[in-house]
């Protein structure tokens, strides 16, 4: 196989403009070794160098710093790989190594890669890099705003061979995900594209990286990145082929789908729809939740890219329903929601959460509806058994969260058990109205759409009863909607403590 030219962008960070720096070399694209390119070895170390131009001696941010970046925990960049790959001893060994002040001054350095080619030569007293895989350059030089991935030929430790390396200016350090779109590079991911259009795609580290610093919350370093999409993890090895569902779009099938960030669980992590014969066009499904790196995802659902290598280009396309950026909503699928291809002959419908991903239903499109239906999980006070003496105050909650599809007009109805009474204007509910009639009450929500959780509470106390024995009530949520109704049951014992002995009494 021959190694592909292929063109890595270094973009420059403005304040809102991104401009574009072309670099070239040669990757190749499978992840086997070939002559004139990269080894990729998906577990191998890093080792990362700090250099600074013989003139300007400011330090942008101190090694501890860098090491925070680099952390095996979240929101560490090695923790990050470990989790993407599913590979616990990723990076096993990475280094950091620097300050080192490099032979020349600002002004003699015209680009980037002498910056690195240098400071991978003074770091080498320290360093014996044919133990790395590849090497990351941080440099303080300000006047570079384009971070960069590349490779170059060098006989390093007497070992010749290319070095692929990342090159990240000061002004883009404040960003993991920076790097690790950098080093998505040297594992060989390409970028996404959304309508023809570079680092548009909110979804990967591949795409808009920067996008993922508005979603980033709660840390010091900020903008820590997403999962890279199924595809890409693919092309580095990280998804097995046992986990990848090959679609046979004659048969309507219905799987769980697994999100690309539970990686350590069982089940399908990507469906592959083919669209031609030989396999060179193909639709990859993948589900998003917010877990792990993905916590700050925009929006859970499943998303779906085209990929088309009858044109060299080895990225996929992003499958988006509108033009417009940031292509969130109009590029991710939600229980309910159906693509539908009919020259390819094909629909893929996502029916509803499950606890790691969805469930989806892909079948041919001539004969396909979307068959989703509203689907409810609770948690709350909804198992317990209560212990209850009279005159004693009985807080019942209920929280439901739609997993499916929308559901329309909903609502819900408890009846008050016997042996209890509501406690007037106890009733709760995080959204629409209540009422209290005829011993039930009647929580009015209407519409409660894929996601959202709604939370409703009351009070009752035991009104007593003459009856000494236990009385085994059961508390009825009865949630319906317009297509479905669901029952969630709250057992509830009255006079509990005289369950058991009664009995061994009666028999002595
Ligand atoms: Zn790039």
């Amino acid at each position: 196989m021959s190694a592909a030219k292929r063109s890595l962008v270094l973009f420059l960070l403005g304040t809102t403009i991104v401009w574009i720096l072309l670099l070239s070399l040669s990757l190749s694209i499978p992840v086997v070794a070939q002559d004139k390119s990269v080894v990729v070895d998906t577990s191998a170390p890093w080792v990362t160098l700090l250099c600074k131009v013989a003139d300007i001696s400011d330090e942008p941010h101190t090694f501890d710093y860098y090491e925070g970046i680099f952390a095996e925990n979240y929101p560490g960049l090695i923790a990050y790989w470990r989790e993407v790959s599913g590979n616990d001893s990723l990076a096993r060994g990475s280094k950091i190594f620097g300050w080192y002040t490099l032979p020349r001054a600002q002004s003699e350095y015209t680009n980037t890669h002498q910056i690195v080619e240098d400071c991978i030569h003074r770091a080498d007293q320290d360093v014996h890099y044919p133990d790395y895989f590849a090497i990351n350059v941080f440099f303080n030089d300000p006047r570079w705003y384009g971070a960069g991935a590349g490779s170059f030929l060098q006989e390093l430790d007497g070992v010749k061979r290319y070095w692929a390396y990342t090159a990240i200016p000061p002004v883009a350090s404040y960003a993991p995900a920076i790097v690790a779109h950098e080093m998505g590079h040297i594992y060989q991911m390409a970028h996404t594209l959304v309508n023809n259009e570079q680092y548009r795609s909110s979804w990967g580290i591949m795409g808009d990286t920067l996008a993922v610093c508005q979603y980033s919350t709660g840390n010091e370093n900020g903008c820590i990145p997403m999962h890279p999409i199924a595809y890409n993890k693919k092309l580095a090895g990280w998804i097995p082929g046992e986990k990848i569902f090959q679609f046979n779009i004659a048969t309507p099938t219905t799987i769980d789908l697994t999100s690309v960030a539970h990686s350590s669980t069982q089940g399908f992590m990507m469906v592959e729809i083919p669209l031609d014969d030989a396999g060179l066009e193909y639709y990859t499904l993948e589900a998003r939740r917010r877990v792990g790196y993905d916590r700050n995802i925009p929006a859970e659902g499943v998303i779906l890219h085209r990929v088309n290598r009858t044109t060299g280009f080895i990225g996929a396309e992003l499958v988006s329903g509108n033009d417009t950026p940031p292509y969130i909503e109009q590029a991710l699928w939600i229980p309910g929601e159906s693509h539908r291809d009919f020259e390819n002959n094909v629909s893929i419908c996502v029916n509803h959460a499950t606890e790691t991903g969805f469930t989806i239903t892909v079948s041919p499109a001539v004969n396909a509806g979307c068959e989703s239906a509203a689907q409810f999980s609770s948690a709350g006070s909804s198992n317990q058994v209560q212990q209850t003496d009279t005159g004693q105050l009985i807080t019942y909650s209920l929280r439901l969260t739609n997993t499916g599809s929308l559901a329309e007009s909903t609502s819900i109805s408890v009846t008050i058990p016997d042996g209890t009474a509501y406690v007037q204007n106890s009733a709760y509910t995080s959204s629409g109205t209540v009422t209290f009639a005829d011993g039930a009450l009647i929580f009015t929500v209407d519409d409660v759409a894929f996601g959202t959780s709604l939370d409703t509470s009351f009070s009752t106390t035991v009104s007593g009863t003459d009856d000494t024995k236990p009385l085994f009530v059961g508390l009825v949520w009865l949630i319906k909607w317009t297509n479905g109704t669901h029952t969630i049951e709250t057992p509830l014992i009255l006079n509990a403590s005289e369950i058991y002995l009664p009995e061994v009494l009666n028999r002595y």
